[in-house]
């Protein structure tokens, strides 16, 4: 009796371990899953996908074009490393068209854009994935996605999507602002410069960093208070807004990994919270009969 009480133990010891060793092993690469395993990452993130929005386009003289791509995706990565949750394949349809005059650049029609990321997230929702946070890379992206968000709302979805907004606390500013050396900023600069050599050093070129100008060259000055689409290529028409000749790995681990901690507690709270759920819910029923709605 005793013996086979041992044995029933040890069988139910090996066939817990087995299962955290197979759930241990699921990958937070979308495309390294294997289907059965996907299924089971659905269940382990909770339904969390991560999308990470890159872009291909000139990061001044010395980075690579896919700069934006590696540091959204390197984010990405870290913090589902952290917190498990599925993290999807590389992705640059974005908006770009500020950068059509340089080399290299992949700016697809504003329709296309559209179309891809319903589908893109339509599709993960069907596949599982009720949970979508996209992780932006691209400054260039910022307005589109916030349209694309409150666009949602025009028909009811069955999945929630929402844009990391990542911001930089006291501590950490202070942190930054005692490890950068330049002043200036906003594209393939001191930041980004620093970011990519933590990532991918061979691919920086640091020596070419100072061979064209990252310098606001304010063409539009003349004209205040307007907002025009070709502002960003009348400040900086080198698609460089900085000065990348200084940059540290230890600035590019911190911004990376700061912005990192904070994904990791976005994960788990919508993991935790169906809130979005509810009131996205709430607000397609009435949506249905607004006459109804209380006045
Ligand atoms: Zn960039």
């Amino acid at each position: 009796m005793k013996k086979s009480i041992c044995i029933l133990f040890l069988c139910l010891f090996s066939w817990v371990y087995v299962q955290a060793q197979q759930s241990a092993k699921l990958s937070v690469h979308y495309e390294e899953l294997t289907a059965p395993d996907y299924v089971k990452a659905v269940g382990q993130a909770s339904s969390v996908c991560l999308l990470p929005m890159g872009i291909l386009e000139k990061h001044g003289p010395h980075l690579p074009l896919g700069t934006d791509i590696y540091e959204c995706r390197k984010l990405a990565e870290t913090a589902a490393l952290q917190e498990y949750c599925v993290v999807f394949p590389t992705y640059y349809a974005g908006q770009i068209n500020e950068a059509r005059h340089q080399p290299g650049t992949i700016a697809y029609s504003p329709e296309l854009i559209w179309q891809i990321l319903q589908e893109t997230c339509d599709e993960l929702s069907r596949n599982g994935m009720k949970k979508i946070i996209i992780v932006n890379g691209h400054g260039g992206n910022n307005d589109f996605l916030r349209y694309f968000c409150m666009s949602q709302l025009h028909k009811p979805k069955d999945y929630v999507l929402v844009v990391f907004t990542p911001e930089t606390d006291q501590e950490t500013a202070q942190k930054i602002e005692a490890l950068r050396q330049t002043k200036t900023g906003g594209h393939a600069d001191e930041e980004e410069t620093s970011m990519m050599r933590f990532i991918r050093p061979d691919l920086v070129k640091t020596d070419l960093a100072g061979t064209q100008s990252g310098a606001n060259q304010a063409r539009l000055s003349a004209l205040p208070n307007q907002y025009t689409g070709i502002w960003w290529y009348a400040q900086y028409p080198n698609h460089y807004a900085g000065d990348a000749t200084k940059s540290s790995v230890e600035l590019g681990k911190l911004l990376i990994e700061s912005e990192a901690t904070q994904l990791v507690k976005l994960i788990r709270k919508m993991k935790q919270s169906n809130q979005i759920e509810s009131l996205q819910e709430e607000f397609y029923k009435a949506s249905a009969n607004p006459l109804n709605t209380k006045q």
